[in-house]
């Protein structure tokens, strides 16, 4: 496993694979590596010949008072996740600004992919963080050159982002989406976990119970979204809700009555700590 830091370095080990022929698969995440990350590798580690894992915790989508400076961060332990399941490069580009990383010094460009974005679920309190998001994956895609990437449904509104962004710039890219990978107790994985202690730790384990109770809502015949957001919000334990809601799948626009799939999401505070979750809502019959 070969490890990059700079954006020439990866872009000729790029090229190497692609002169030879082979398939490039990625997985783009911010490091601190847990098994949902791990089970995007083992999702694409079969249908590529070279897998590319970036690790950058990009300051476009965090806001000035979000947690960029105190992202949990373990490059060590992330490199021997990335070896265990088999990754051809670790591409870990320097910080903002760096004349060989991500963003030269300059640099303007952003990427917005209004209709799934403004206003929409995480975007209300996180203005630009798809902004962040988009214009980072656009990036990486360019310099990484992969055939296909793997992207997580913990985040669901980034996936359909990209997966928008792909579509409309003609990248050429075969977009994979990976269930969430969940604790035994329900609570979705995610590299900020490491923040919840204690109570905070057992309450947090509220958001996937009180989605798990709209989907048993449903399975009982419950269509009306606003009678399955009271059943999932008498479940929760959180200190803030940031948003709970049933959209469509693929619009994400709120959804009254869940007559085809839908997606039920979720963003709360629980103490200092922002947490998303969502789930699929298939009624009777719908099928999937
Ligand atoms: P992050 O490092 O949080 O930016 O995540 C990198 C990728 O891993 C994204 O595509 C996420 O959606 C995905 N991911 C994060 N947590 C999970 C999880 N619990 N299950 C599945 N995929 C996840």
């Amino acid at each position: 496993m070969q490890t990059l830091d700079t954006v020439a370095a990866m872009r000729q080990a790029s090229a190497r694979f692609r002169a030879d022929g082979l398939r490039i698969g990625f997985v783009p995440t911010m490091g601190f590596l847990h098994e949902g990350h791990r089970s995007l590798m083992r999702l694409l580690r079969p249908q590529v010949d070279r897998l590319v894992v970036s690790i950058y915790v990009n300051p476009l989508q965090f806001a000035p008072h979000e947690d960029f400076d105190v992202y949990p961060r373990d490059p060590e332990g992330d490199s021997a996740i990335c070896e265990e399941e088999g990754a051809d490069v670790i591409f870990m580009p320097p910080p903002a600004g760096d004349p060989t990383g991500l963003y030269p010094p300059g640099f303007q460009t952003r990427i917005h992919v209004p209709a799934l974005d403004d206003g929409r679920l995480c975007a209300k309190s996180r203005p630009h963080f798809f902004e962040g998001v988009a214009t980072v994956v656009y990036r990486l895609f360019q310099v990484v050159g992969c055939d296909m990437a793997a992207f997580g449904e913990k985040d669901f509104q980034q996936l359909t982002i990209i997966r928008r962004m792909v579509a409309d710039l003609e990248m050429g890219i075969d977009i994979v989406g990976g269930p969430i990978i969940r604790e035994d107790d329900g609570l979705a994985m995610s590299s900020r976990n490491a923040y919840l202690k204690g109570v905070d730790r057992q309450r947090a384990v509220s958001l996937s119970r009180g989605l798990r109770a709209m989907q048993g809502a449903l399975a009982d015949g419950v269509t009306d979204a606003a009678a399955l957001i009271e059943v999932a919000k008498a479940e929760l334990e959180v200190d803030a809700l940031d948003y709970l809601e049933v959209v469509d799948k693929d619009s994400l626009a709120k959804v009254g009555e869940v007559t085809r799939e839908s997606r039920a999401a979720i963003a709360a505070m629980v103490g200092r700590t922002r947490l998303i979750d969502n789930v699929a809502l298939v009624p009777r019959g719908a099928g999937s």
